[in-house]
């Protein structure tokens, strides 16, 4: 049985200079992990297609299904604020695109494929650890409801891949709306190349932001979806832990699931990243650093924004220059919800802001608490639980003015009841790495109802104990 997409790509159209044109780097023993039945029916794929040998042979990179157009993309960026003038795709391939049923193009991308021209002293391999989070992970993102790229399929490749120590190789399937960076736009920029600046601007908008009327525009939609998706982050604990401008894509969905993590107890200024030193990622940093990429994505697009170079920036600038207020509004929207309020308070932010000091100051975890606002049990997440009685008082007064139904409806909407704890995940790679799938399959099927947790997943609620806590995570390259 043959495994058969319906491509139609666009990408490939691109100039020349966009990409490298080539296959991926076939394995020595493709074998199945696991295949997203949902996600591959919602693209129009038959999922025991995808499992059978002649389908985990392309979810591996050893066979090029038909109508495939394979490419490496290039792409620049800032890393930890320095530049890079040349990064890419240093260890993925994008097969193709198809349009899903809901009429969305989406891109088939393999991630641990092996090299390509713009590997970094890397061999362009994933191993099982890193393939296996990002599954996680961008599911369970999916299922909180927040735009991320999504997981198609795993598997493993029955090579040795060499970190630390060797671990066993495996290769990721991503589903993206398209994997266009704000380092994409920088790429062309850095050379001056104007022509492939604007063909990429037309690309992005068409598949993006068709309401865009030129550079101008899309850089605003831009700054929208961003700085909703990133209110949508803090909203859930998220913390990305490596927002180089590269990462940053310009469809506004979450990409590239390295060290990233959901915080257990509140505190804003974690940080998971074994490599993020200074905290320049850590949680309460995410929208300033954003703010920064959206800054180097206006410089990159100010070639398009007119012959007058001064007026373009001073209308660049000024678009920038409204994304506080944006993000503001977007995370009050988010925080308004957790809480129940659904009309608009004057002291809502304050309200909100205010929990989070005591949740800081008591060691509350983060997604606990809000959880437990619908049931009464909030305060015991706090050490000391008057603390969180006192701001109770003026939550109370204020949810009063709201119809009741409505803002439990929207809190149990807003408040998972799980989400992927670090130690879980850690706990799920460890058991496949014996060969012991058991714990992801669980994982993944509990954090696909986030808000309506089975009787029996109650264990996953709890957070890590002290000898399970999971300080650091890792980019997985
Ligand atoms: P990331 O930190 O995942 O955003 O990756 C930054 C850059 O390093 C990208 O250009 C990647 O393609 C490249 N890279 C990451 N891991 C590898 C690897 N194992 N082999 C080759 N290149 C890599
Ligand atoms: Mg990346």
């Amino acid at each position: 049985m043959g495994v058969s997409f319906s491509f139609d790509n666009s990408y490939a159209a691109l100039p020349a200079r966009f990409y490298t044109k080539m296959a991926p780097a076939p394995v020595a023993r493709p074998g199945l992990i696991k295949v997203n039945h949902a996600l591959a029916e919602a693209l129009g794929l038959d999922p025991a297609a995808l499992e059978s040998a002649a389908g985990v042979a392309v979810l591996a990179g050893n066979a090029v299904p038909e109508g495939a157009d394979p490419l490496a993309q290039a792409y620049a960026g800032h890393q930890f604020g320095g530049w890079s003038p040349q990064l890419g795709d240093g260890r993925a391939i994008l097969l193709g695109e198809v349009i899903d049923t809901e009429g969305n193009r989406r891109d088939i991308q393999l991630k641990g494929s092996g090299p390509t021209p713009y590997s970094r002293m890397g061999d362009g391999r994933a191993w099982l650890g890193p393939v296996l989070r990002e599954y996680i992970v961008s599911e369970a993102m999916h299922a909180l409801g927040i735009p991320t790229t999504r997981a198609l399929a795993a598997v493993t490749t029955g090579e040795t891949v060499l970190r630390e120590r060797p671990y066993p190789g495996a290769v990721f399937t991503r589903v993206a709306a398209s994997h266009i960076r704000v380092g994409t736009f920088q790429f062309f920029a850095a050379r001056g190349d104007a022509e492939a600046l604007q063909a990429l601007a037309d690309h992005a908008i068409a598949r993006h932001h068709p309401q865009a009327n030129g550079a101008l525009a899309l850089l605003d939609a831009v700054i929208a979806a961003q700085a909703r998706l990133v209110a949508a982050w803090m909203g859930v604990g998220f913390i990305h832990g490596v927002m180089n401008t590269d990462n940053t894509t310009i469809s506004g969905e979450t990409i590239d699931y390295g060290p990233c993590a959901f915080m257990d107890s509140y505190h804003p200024e974690t940080v998971y990243s074994s490599i993020d030193q200074f905290g320049r990622y850590a949680y309460n940093r995410q929208p300033d650093i954003l703010l920064w990429n959206l800054a180097q994505l206006a410089t990159a697009l100010l070639p398009l924004m007119g012959e007058d170079r001064e007026a373009a920036i001073e209308a660049a600038t000024a678009s920038v220059h409204r994304f506080p207020g944006l993000f503001q509004a977007e995370w009050l929207a988010v925080f308004r919800r957790k809480l129940g309020l659904l009309t608009d308070g004057p002291e809502d932010a304050a309200l909100a802001q205010d929990l989070l000091a005591r949740m800081a100051a008591g060691q509350a975890d983060f997604t606990n608490t809000f959880r437990a606002l619908l049931d009464g049990g909030a305060r015991d997440q706090f050490l000391e639980p008057e603390a969180f009685d006192a701001w109770a008082e003026g939550w109370e007064a204020r949810r009063k003015t709201e119809d009741p139904e409505a803002s439990r409806a929207a809190m149990a909407g807003a408040n998972p009841a799980v989400i992927p704890r670090n130690h879980r995940v850690e706990e799920a790679i460890a058991a496949a790495l014996s060969g012991d799938y058991a714990p992801f399959e669980r994982l993944v099927s509990a954090l696909a109802t986030p808000f309506a947790l089975a009787d029996g997943d109650r264990d996953l609620t709890r957070p890590p104990t002290e000898n399970e806590v999971v300080r650091q995570t890792f980019c997985g390259t």
